[in-house]
């Protein structure tokens, strides 16, 4: 029962609002709904052993129209913009005020799993069932956003969906092109119906003071929620990175045996001495007490010119480096190219980092936080405060100054795998966070 003697609406708090005529927190049906869509989901983009829904593509498409269906079934509005991000609006008392959005991406890596992106959609359609189930009208509007094309697998830019929307792609951006076909952006948005041009001409659908809050529901891609037995995590930053997707050391190829150490030119040795060095680093910047993880995910020689009896002249590789603080990223950065001049001093082997790639850290609100614990703790459900290490559309709304947060949903062996394992149990403790995280006042 409210305490309050005026008329204001209880709308802020779902729980007495929901407690008229239904059935309170029993979200079993609701579930139902979502293990449906999951299923359906699932059967679109069944790629054996996993799931695939390619951003722009034939599996990103049938995700998109089977939410599309069911929000036209509900009689709620829909509407998608010229990236063909989809947007399911449930109709608030007051129309006026600032929508509070929810979502995430629909596309996936290839062969990937059902959960990572498609959670968040699901969730933010299964609370609007809820809704209409109940005969609940939220305060304010809110919107299901299905973005497309977060995933950097198949194009070579993070985040293409929520940039478009905001209309922060470049010219370029539209000119890149798919890894398997090799179409553009631009045409395969076009093929599908999109407006390539205006998203090319920076026209952003979405205004940043119009949306009061951006909630992403999403599955922990790291063990965490895992070790600590927890189902839910609530999210305080997304990191940032930068990244030299293709660096190379040059050094020069010579004969195993008869090339004398003074005189060489080894491109392995060299690299391998910036990821020891880089190591080290990484150890003083965490007795620092700084948040940073540093990747080389590839490290490769030529293998039509190296060889076992040869001294590699020439390496490739990449270094992904991570952080939530800006300027660990600025020191990194700056240490990087530090050592290779240090290496390239003893060695004589020349290193070229290529064209380097950057995406910012991102800060959760500190109101939305707050509140996510209280609803946690209202509801009795554990949770715990995370960074996360991998990046999020989130992390794009944050930058245009929405106050944004994240919930993290407890799940096993990772993600970008068929192997992705989120339990419904878990998932109904993150719905429960994420209807208050719509709606509460804050
Ligand atoms: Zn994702």
């Amino acid at each position: 029962m409210s305490m309050h003697s005026n008329n204001k609406p209880a709308a802020d708090a779902p729980s007495e609002q929901l407690s008229k005529g239904d059935d309170g927190q029993d979200w079993s049906q609701d579930l139902a709904l979502a293990s449906t869509l999951f299923d359906g989901l699932a059967r679109d983009g069944a790629d054996t052993p996993g799931i695939t829904r390619d951003s722009y593509g034939d599996g990103e498409e049938r995700a998109h129209a089977r939410i599309a269906a069911l929000a036209r079934q509900w009689d709620l509005e829909v509407r998608t913009d010229a990236a063909l991000n989809l947007y399911v609006t449930f109709p608030g008392r007051d129309r006026t005020s600032p929508v509070a959005m929810t979502g995430s991406h629909l596309d996936s890596v290839p062969c990937g799993g059902n959960f990572d992106g498609a959670a968040g959609v699901v969730a933010g359609m299964t609370v609007f069932g809820r809704w209409l189930r109940n005969g609940y009208v939220p305060p304010h509007d809110c919107t299901v956003m299905a973005v497309r094309a977060e995933e950097s697998a198949w194009f070579p830019l993070s985040y293409i969906g929520s940039k478009a929307a905001f209309g922060m792609l470049s010219g370029s951006d539209l000119d890149v092109r798919r890894s398997d076909d090799g179409r553009t952006l631009a045409a395969r948005m076009h093929a599908l119906g999109g407006d390539p041009e205006s998203v090319r001409k920076g026209e952003a659908y979405l205004a940043p003071h119009a949306i009061g809050r951006f909630v992403e529901l999403h599955i922990e891609q790291g063990p965490m929620l895992v070790e600590r037995g927890l189902p839910v995590g609530i999210v305080t930053d997304i990191r940032g990175a930068f990244r030299f997707r293709h660096a190379q050391a040059i050094g020069e190829y010579a004969h195993s045996g008869a090339a004398v150490r003074a005189m060489r030119k080894d491109a392995m040795f060299a690299v391998a001495h910036l990821i020891t060095m880089l190591d080290r680093d990484w150890d003083d910047a965490e007795a620092e007490g700084r948040d940073l993880v540093i990747t080389f995910g590839r490290v490769e020689t030529d293998p039509k010119r190296a060889d076992f009896s040869k001294v590699p002249g020439h390496v490739s590789f990449s270094i992904d480096v991570r952080s939530i603080e800006p300027d660990t990223l600025l020191r990194m950065e700056a240490r990087v190219r530090e050592r290779c001049a240090e290496i390239t001093a003893r060695l004589g082997v020349e290193f070229d980092l290529g064209l380097q790639t950057h995406s910012k850290p991102a800060a959760m609100e500190a109101a939305l936080r707050a509140s996510l614990l209280e609803g946690a703790a209202k509801y009795g459900i554990p949770a715990m405060e995370m960074a996360s290490g991998a990046g999020h559309d989130s992390a794009i709304f944050a930058g245009q100054g929405v106050p944004t947060v994240m919930i993290f949903v407890r799940n096993e062996n990772g993600s970008h795998n068929p192997d992705e394992a989120m339990t419904m149990d878990d998932f109904a403790s993150a719905l429960q966070l994420l209807e208050y995280g719509m709606i509460c006042c804050f």
